[in-house]
């Protein structure tokens, strides 16, 4: 039986990052994945094939809409959707034969089939083939990711009642399309088809989209999905039952003033979360208990209640965002050789890749109130900027909340033009614990999106934004 010092389960942006750091650090590493392609859900129908759809419809919404005003005159313009579709599948591609190369630079073995523990050093896995194998190690990371989740009274049928999965290979645009839930997933492959020609009906349980981030910013990209794509909003409604006949879909939900609303479409793509993904991995068997939310339960250094045991990524407590499991699997192989790797929890950023995108990191403004927090909140609208006068993205704004005694930023919320690019100055400006004066003393080229962030912080260290 071959021996390794450690061993990852599951290829995803966890997987294979903690893999390739653990043998940077001499370790004898093999990874399992059970499909026959590397990357995980982020590589093959998450972040990599989403964006490569988002950046397509873009181009189309673009040409259609806002070119003329570029004094660009097109005729005849459609969408061939099966040549988008298979753009999308040779990026994915790409991507994914990246991570074999990696893998092979790394040294790192490769073992493709289903991995379950025997016990807590001894790993089976089961091939397509249904002949078994079994390896030892002496470490074992399980990354194993998560897989859509749904509501119990629906049947997802994979054709018309579908998850994000089967909406990135759709083979027609939807005629109208609802969607069950308003987070990211929801309203990112809602802009894909809304820019495609679909009209897109949004359910959402809660008073606001995107409801995790800073209320400012679900309230924003409401407004501009309904002005810019004529997104349709059910908030506040509950969904009761989902059904299909033929190429219909209805969605029957409750509104808050307990009243029955019937929503009828032909695609409906039920986007409500996602579950931690352990099955049949013979947790039992090594000893590891999970929470009462299904995950993996770890302690503060990602280590399950079984010494050599580690877990990251969406199998663990958490944002389910790809860099955060990439930050995990870098902490867990630094960690087994006695490093001393740090994790800033508060740091991580999250971003909506919708136009425009939505990005935000630290605390938001409910969450200062709840602690009783005293903070300065400073904003700056992109509408006041001539870098997105001169590009025609002129909605949105950057909001900075600071402290109210020591000016430290506590929480960066901006929609607009790059912000998924942009917020990369305020996790670094907070790593640092810069304050908002800090940034707004610092020169920002000229003319560039960013300025707004120096703009926003000028306005929350002392309301002294230079151009509103
Ligand atoms: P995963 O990527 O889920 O990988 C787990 C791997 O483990 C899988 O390949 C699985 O096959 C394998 N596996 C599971 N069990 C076993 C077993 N027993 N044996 C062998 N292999 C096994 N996040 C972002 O940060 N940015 C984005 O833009 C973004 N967009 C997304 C868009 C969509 C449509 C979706 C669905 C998700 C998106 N996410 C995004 C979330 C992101 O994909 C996840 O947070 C990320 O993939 C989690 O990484 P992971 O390594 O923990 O798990
Ligand atoms: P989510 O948690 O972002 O959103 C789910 C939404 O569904 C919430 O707004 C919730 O209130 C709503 N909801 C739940 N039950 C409902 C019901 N019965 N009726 C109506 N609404 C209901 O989940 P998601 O959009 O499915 O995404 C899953 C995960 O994937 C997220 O954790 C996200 O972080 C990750 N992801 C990230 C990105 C990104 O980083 N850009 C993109 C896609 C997915």
């Amino acid at each position: 039986m071959e021996k390794f010092d450690v061993t990852v389960i599951g290829s995803g942006p966890g997987g294979y990052v903690a893999a390739i750091r653990c043998a940077q650090l001499g370790m004898k590493t093999a990874i399992i994945e059970r499909y026959n392609t590397l990357g995980g859900t982020c590589l093959n129908v998450g972040c990599i094939p989403s964006k490569a759809l988002l950046d397509s419809s873009e181009h189309f919404h673009n040409a259609e809409h806002n070119f003329k005003e570029h004094g660009i005159d097109l005729k005849d313009l459609k969408v061939n959707l099966k040549q988008m579709i298979d753009r999308k599948s040779s990026v994915v591609k790409m991507t994914c034969d990246g991570i074999n190369f990696l893998m092979k630079k790394n040294k790192i073995t490769v073992l493709t089939g289903h991995a379950s523990f025997v016990n807590k050093t001894t790993i089976e896995i089961l091939k397509a083939d249904s002949k078994k194998d079994q390896i030892e190690s002496a470490k074992t990371i399980i990354a194993t990711g998560s897989k859509p989740s749904s509501l119990p009274f629906i049947k997802i049928d994979k054709k018309r009642i579908i998850t994000s999965t089967e909406a990135l290979e759709l083979t027609e645009v939807p005629n109208h399309l609802i969607i069950i839930g308003g987070g990211v997933i929801g309203l990112e492959l809602g802009s894909v088809y809304a820019r495609l020609g679909s009209k897109v009906s949004v359910v959402e349980f809660m008073d606001g989209l995107i409801p995790t981030m800073d209320k400012s910013l679900g309230k924003e990209l409401q407004r501009i999905l309904k002005k810019n794509l004529g997104f349709e909003f059910y908030m506040k409604h509950k969904v009761s039952a989902v059904s299909s006949k033929g190429k219909e879909v209805f969605v029957t939900t409750d509104n808050d003033k307990g009243e029955k609303v019937e929503i009828k479409g032909d695609y409906v793509l039920v986007a409500v979360g996602r579950r931690p993904y352990t099955d049949n991995l013979g947790l039992e068997k090594a000893g590891v208990k999970l929470d009462n939310k299904g995950r993996v339960e770890v302690n503060d250094h990602l280590q399950t209640n079984v010494e050599n045991i580690y877990a990251i990524g969406d199998v663990v407590r958490g944002a389910m965002l790809a860099h955060k499991a990439e930050e995990e699997g870098v902490y867990v192989a630094e960690l087994m050789v006695g490093q001393k790797p740090h994790m800033n929890y508060n740091l991580i950023p999250g971003v909506v890749y919708t136009w425009p995108e939505v990005a935000a990191v630290g605390l938001t403004e409910e969450q200062l109130k709840e602690q009783g927090k005293k903070y300065k909140v400073g904003s700056f609208p992109f509408k006041a900027s001539g870098r997105a006068r001169a590009s025609m993205d002129t909605d949105g704004f950057i909001k900075v909340i600071s402290d109210e005694t020591t000016d430290e930023i506590l929480g960066v919320h901006m929609i607009g033009p790059r912000a998924a690019d942009m917020i990369a100055e305020a996790v670094v400006a907070m790593e640092y614990r810069a304050s908002a004066e800090d940034i707004g003393r610092m020169c920002h080229a000229h003319p560039t999106f960013t300025e707004a962030m120096k703009e926003a912080c000028l306005d929350a260290t002392s309301k002294r934004a230079l151009h509103i």
